[in-house]
């Protein structure tokens, strides 16, 4: 059993790869700006726009409007007595802030509505 040989790197019809001519500048992708900052709810890798490092964002919660219709709807349901508070300690329904962990720039903030 003969295995038949590969044809030389770079030959016609191997692939279309070329060397570039000496002194033949091809130019390169640019990265300009950073990336897309899409807040979740969760931590977020990108290039914070104040430092210019990449980082993974640190969420702090916030009572955003959501939390405060989740107030409105306990108390107009009878939830009297402290019980309408609740919505301020369940982080569900809050605000996510993202901030960069190194320059504690404000990234963005991703709101429940
Ligand atoms: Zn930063």
């Amino acid at each position: 059993m003969s295995v038949a040989p590969l044809p030389p790197y770079n030959a016609q019809g191997y692939n279309n790869y070329q060397i570039a001519p000496p002194g033949l500048i091809i130019p390169q992708p640019v990265f300009i700006g950073t990336p897309a900052f899409i807040p979740s709810e969760y931590p977020v890798q990108c290039v914070c726009s104040r430092c210019q490092q990449p980082i993974t964002t640190r969420i702090e919660k916030q009572n955003g409007l959501l939390t405060w219709l989740l107030v409105g709807g306990f108390l107009l349901f009878g939830c009297w007595f402290g019980c309408c508070l609740i919505p301020f300690c369940v982080d569900a329904g809050k605000d996510t802030a993202h901030y960069c962990p190194s320059c504690s720039q404000l990234l963005g903030v991703k709101k429940q509505i």
